[in-house]
């Protein structure tokens, strides 16, 4: 369990996910509608499953569902992708 790594989306994108532990709540709404990418853990936080095969589309849809602004997810050039400019 990581709140940060990297993970290879279902479209081969090279992504670098952030979970702000601190701010998670345990909503669960990431893991929801990425369940390949996102679980939760036994103190109800979020961590990041390595071996995504989720993509991109809904990786990014997870992170904008968290009530809280827990997640961040840049590329591998290092933009960011979520949360937007
Ligand atoms: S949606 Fe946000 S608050 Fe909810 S479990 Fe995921 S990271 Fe935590």
């Amino acid at each position: 369990m990581s709140n940060k790594v990297s993970v290879l989306s279902k479209d081969g994108k090279k992504l670098f996910i952030t979970i702000d532990k601190n701010e998670c709540i345990g909503a669960a709404s990431c893991m929801v509608i990425s369940p390949n990418t996102f679980g939760i853990d036994d103190e109800s936080k979020a961590y990041i499953v390595s071996d995504s095969v989720d993509d991109l589309e809904h990786i990014i849809e997870s992170a904008k569902s968290c009530p809280t602004g827990a997640i961040t997810i840049k590329d591998e050039d290092g933009n960011i992708l979520w949360p937007g400019t």
